[in-house]
């Protein structure tokens, strides 16, 4: 099992995942993906994409605003159950997340409990604690002209602010429930169809911690997929089952680092008859990658109630008439994005030489090719070398050119950032028209006609 140390190293080293705000000192939470990584993440988005949505007729795209209406998150419950049990220091006055100090304990710990357990504070040492209070997530923010300072002392601006209150989305799920109606009504889609979205979403995280694992701003990719009520299990099972095909085959996880985690009943939300965590084996241990849940009508039975308005289905073949219940697929990018980088990243020998080497899927890896002439103080190589670029570039697009450094540093590097194959053109090039081809995984170098690229 690989270190998550050396994995955000290589993330920093090669330019896929820095620190947020790195030039000032950072900021806690939030990560910015660098050249390779956000091709890398667009990569892993662009294929969830074309498999769940291009690729079928039962699903259709939704790319909601972040801001919504502040009654969306009164209707989904989140301002006031969005939200984790918060701790305090008394001698330090550090915050902490209760339910991580102690082992075996949710989210639904207690003050008792918390207290049972005899917890030392990480950062004074000491056991002298505050209860605990529920500590609600979501980031707030004021839409429209007014400021907390206005408020003050100004009913009347006090009231615009109370009204101009809102929250950075904290999933992307409610911009798609609040769009199920007006997709209904325009495109008429035959039951059981989906609606997908990926986007932004934010959690306001008492302790971020494990890199991108539990960070402040992730982004989600989500589908809700309505279903008649009487075939929720049966489709439950079909998208678990497609989902199991998506990891393997898309992103190349290994079944045997996957493991489904039937939820018990007294850990499921209350109005969830099913819902499956898929955990997987990350540099730091088993963490959840997603989960799958069955949401009956809960959420558009919420919105009915909140907005008044009729959330109902008609079967243009039978004319029953009914609210469509739910089957929720929900994972976060970042969470693939580490599973996939976690799975592809190796050390291993090469004649005797260490390396490190990115065995990325081909359709995932930033680059397919890498370019280079053997010798870069030779213009007649260099020229050659160009225009083999130029010709794989308008053919795959994601092609690199590299003449720095010796050509078993340049190997390493593309090693290192994932590569696939390394072409390189020499003297023969120029004599027979073939290059040499070298493959990441096997570092095995066979001669190719430029044609048979
Ligand atoms: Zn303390």
């Amino acid at each position: 099992m690989n270190n998550l140390d050396d994995i955000v190293s290589l993330c920093k080293r090669r330019g896929f995942i820095f620190p947020g705000s790195d030039v000032y000192g950072g900021m806690a939470g939030t990560w910015d993906f660098g050249p390779l990584g956000v091709t890398l993440k667009n990569n892993i988005v662009n294929t969830w994409w074309n498999y769940w949505v291009d690729q079928r007729d039962d699903m259709f795209g939704i790319d909601a605003a972040i801001l919504m209406n502040p009654r969306t998150w009164v209707a989904s419950g989140h301002t006031s159950t969005f939200a984790d049990p918060l701790v305090e220091c008394k001698e330090c006055h550090s915050r902490f997340r209760a339910d991580k100090l102690v082992d075996g304990y949710s989210e639904s710990i207690t003050t008792e409990e918390f207290l049972a357990q005899n917890p030392v504070c990480p950062v004074c040492g000491k056991t002298n604690w505050s209860s605990i209070r529920k500590f609600n997530m979501m980031f707030t923010t004021h839409v429209g002209a007014v400021t907390p300072e206005d408020a003050e002392g100004d009913e009347a601006a006090k009231e615009l602010l109370n009204r101009s209150t809102t929250y950075l989305r904290p999933e992307t799920a409610q911009g798609i429930f609040t769009n199920y109606k007006n997709v209904v009504d325009t495109i008429y889609p035959n039951l059981p169809f989906g609606l997908c979205q990926q986007g932004k979403s934010f959690r306001n995280e008492i302790s971020p911690r494990d890199f991108i694992l539990r960070d402040r701003e992730c982004s989600q990719l989500e589908i809700e997929y309505f279903v008649h009520p009487d075939t929720w299990s049966e489709n439950f099972d079909k998208i678990l089952e497609e989902y199991r095909g998506f990891l393997k085959d898309k992103m190349g996880l290994p079944t045997e680092k996957i493991h489904e985690l039937e939820v018990p009943a007294e850990d499921r939300a209350h109005y969830s008859k099913r819902t499956v965590d898929i955990m997987f084996d990350y540099p730091n241990g088993e963490e959840e990658l997603m989960g799958i849940a069955y949401r009956t009508d809960f959420d558009l039975q919420n919105i009915a109630r909140e907005s008044g308005k009729n959330m109902d289905y008609r079967d243009k073949n039978t004319g029953e008439t009914f609210v469509p219940h739910v089957i929720e697929p929900s994972i976060g990018v970042e969470r693939l994005f580490l599973a996939v980088l976690s799975t592809a990243y190796t050390e291993d020998e090469i004649n005797g030489e260490k390396r490190i080497v990115l065995r990325l899927p081909e359709n995932l890896a930033p680059y397919k090719f890498c370019v280079s002439p053997l010798l870069k103080n030779k213009p007649e190589l260099v020229e050659k070398a160009k225009t083999v670029y130029e010709k794989l570039k308008a053919k795959y697009t994601f092609v690199t050119w590299d003449d720095s450094g010796n050509i078993g540093k340049r190997y390493r590097k593309q090693d290192e950032i994932g590569t696939p194959k390394c072409v390189v053109i020499d003297f023969d090039t120029l004599e027979d028209g073939t290059v040499t081809v070298r493959d990441r995984d096997t570092a095995e170098q066979v001669r190719v006609k430029i044609e048979e690229l």
